[in-house]
């Protein structure tokens, strides 16, 4: 059997909407940190709604939340995410994975990615207990109703959200 050469530097990426990014997120990313050489978030379009922060929006929140993990950068892409993963020069997706209906829904996400690009491979990492229920969908809406964020999204993404579900609702 012949091996495919392997890279000397291991580059993964983790794509998402992170409308917005909260501790969930950033647990995946920071554990991902310490697997990889490299870790690209990768931060794409929502095809089925508008966000709630624009692109620029979710890509400076979450600059300013990953600045502590020196080996972590911040982009955002159109299109499909394995395009991305190819042109941040990596073949490795790193998914966070909470529910079991995560788990049907990142499994044929990731048997799709393969089939458009077979030399991709999907790697998961368990939600940690604390945040398997965490959403930014649900965060938003907490948001909405005034509830309590501090214990699932860092400070200044608490702030960020509070203000602009303020702005929405004048
Ligand atoms: P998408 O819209 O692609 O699901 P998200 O922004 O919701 O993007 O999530 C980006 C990545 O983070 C995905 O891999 C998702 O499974 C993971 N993720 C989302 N929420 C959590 C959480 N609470 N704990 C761990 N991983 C999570």
């Amino acid at each position: 059997m012949t091996m495919p050469d392997r890279p000397s530097q291991r580059v993964a990426v983790c794509t998402g909407t992170f409308d917005p990014v909260h501790l969930g997120h950033l647990d995946i990313i920071q554990r991902g940190s310490m697997l990889f050489d490299e870790l690209v978030v990768g931060v794409g379009p929502n095809p089925d709604k508008a966000p709630f922060f624009t692109a620029a929006e979710r890509v400076e929140l979450l600059k300013e939340v990953v600045r502590p993990l020196p080996n972590v950068r911040v982009e955002a892409f159109e299109g499909l995410a394995v395009q991305f993963v190819r042109s941040a020069g990596a073949r490795i997706m790193l998914r966070g994975l909470r529910t079991l209906s995560d788990m049907e829904y990142e499994f044929s996400m990731s048997l799709m990615n393969l089939n458009l690009d077979p030399g991709l491979e999907t790697i998961f990492l368990m939600a940690r207990e604390e945040y398997s229920h965490v959403s930014s969908t649900l965060l938003r809406q907490i948001a909405q109703f005034g509830g309590d964020l501090s214990k699932f999204l860092p400070h200044s993404v608490r702030l960020a959200l509070e203000q602009r579900t303020r702005e929405l609702n004048k």
